[in-house]
């Protein structure tokens, strides 16, 4: 198999995770719901699995912990659920340019409903400015969604001071910790959140499953109907073996979290410094300090992303695109033009995202064989695998 270098878009399943699992997608089938004997089975095991995401969030209460099937629907379920529930008091929502899709579009939603929008701009690093927020903030804000660290560029914003602000003004502060979570220390007490998202499959855990931060009091309005699982806040029948796996995953990720910091984070220098210092043209996107240990974002000048990749997964280098291009098939990166970037000039943006199976020798051969592509493509002004123009239409970087 080929070198993956996209950590950021999902990760593979740790052994240990398949086997705390396993039971529950066999014999302890029961759902979590029923009395008997089975259920309660299930039951007991989906609220040890709450106890240790509470304990590993700093979270004070096991039933502030929400299973739900992703980051989507967390994010989704923050926004919504906590704008609704405060409608009385105001419909001012304050979010980034940076945000994941999923809490930009759930903010569109509510702007489609008459909520207002606010939608803070970020420096050319990537970063917000605290005092921006605090102009923001107005009697009638009642949610402030803002995330922990950016899936494309790795920036992290100033999450505890941002929360304080928030807080302070009353507002409910969401923070989208996906792509923070286990490569972060994270702690909803620290970070002044009241609702703070998690997603199983970027933390080497199971696709499909996911976890809402409820601080205790915060209202919330269901965005599903048809059960009270959940403490209420999220119908339908809980995936048992997948919120196992979760559980697991939390726990093993924060075990090799400070080692891993200091081993991805080398290994991440190496190879962005590699790449700035070889080849001619490039640039860095985001802030080089604040930034994920594990996440490099760089621009190749007149060479498209979607381009790029393509080379790279020619050569067996997965990575993935942070920007697209000046076809009009497809969309730029809303990341990189909220930082200033111009796709059509500055080239696309090339996302290497680092994870646990990543080498030393790896990062050599990236090195080794990246100047030689970005210079072909460069030399044939290739716009595109295939014609200018057609290529397929890029989806949203997760
Ligand atoms: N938020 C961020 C920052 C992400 O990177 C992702 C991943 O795509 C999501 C939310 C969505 O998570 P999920 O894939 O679990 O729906």
């Amino acid at each position: 198999m080929g070198i993956y270098l996209d950590y950021n878009a999902t990760t593979p399943m740790r052994p240990e995770v398949l086997d705390a699992m396993r039971p529950y997608l066999d014999s302890r089938f029961g759902n979590s719901g029923s009395v008997h004997s089975r259920g309660r089975e299930a039951k007991r095991a989906l609220e040890e699995a709450r106890e240790a995401v509470a304990a590993a969030l700093g979270a004070r209460a096991k039933e502030s912990i929400v299973f739900v099937s992703g980051g989507t629907e967390a994010d989704n379920l923050a926004v919504k659920g906590a704008a609704l529930a405060a409608q009385g008091r105001g419909r001012h929502i304050v979010t980034s340019a940076v945000e994941h899709r999923a809490v930009i579009g759930a903010c569109q939603s509510l702007a489609q409903q008459g909520f207002e929008v606010t939608c803070l701009p970020v420096d050319a690093d990537g970063l917000i400015e605290p005092e921006q927020l605090k102009r923001s903030l107005r009697p009638d804000t009642t949610v402030v969604s803002l995330m922990y660290a950016n899936n494309e560029t790795g920036v992290v914003f100033p999450i505890a001071e941002l929360g304080q602000l928030a807080r302070e003004r009353g507002a409910v502060f969401h923070t989208d910790a996906v792509q923070a979570f286990g490569r972060l220390p994270i702690d909803v007490e620290v970070e002044e959140a009241d609702l703070l998202t998690l997603s199983a499959h970027k933390i080497y855990g199971p696709k499909g499953i996911g976890v809402l931060y409820v601080r205790p009091g915060i209202g919330m309005i269901p965005q599903m109907h048809g059960g009270e699982q959940e403490q209420g806040v999220r119908a339908g029948t809980v995936n048992v073996a997948a919120a196992v796996g979760l559980a697991c995953a939390v726990r093993l990720a924060l075990e090799s979290m400070r080692a891993e910091q200091r081993r991805l984070g080398a290994l991440r220098d190496r190879l962005e410094m590699g790449i700035l210092s070889a080849i001619a043209g490039t640039r860095r996107n985001g802030d080089q300090d604040r930034r994920l240990p594990n996440t490099s974002s760089i621009s190749f000048y007149g060479v498209r992303g979607d381009s790029l990749m393509a080379a790279l997964d020619l050569e067996g280098i997965e990575v993935s695109a942070g920007a697209a291009c000046d076809s009009g098939a497809s969309e730029p990166s809303h990341v990189l033009q909220a930082m200033g970037r111009r796709p059509d000039i500055d080239g696309g943006g090339i996302r290497f995202s680092l994870g646990a199976a990543t080498t030393d020798a790896e990062i050599q051969r990236v090195l080794d064989l990246l100047p030689g592509v970005v210079e072909r493509l460069r030399a044939a002004n290739v716009q595109g695998i295939g014609v200018r123009g057609e290529s397929p239409r890029q989806e949203p970087t997760p």
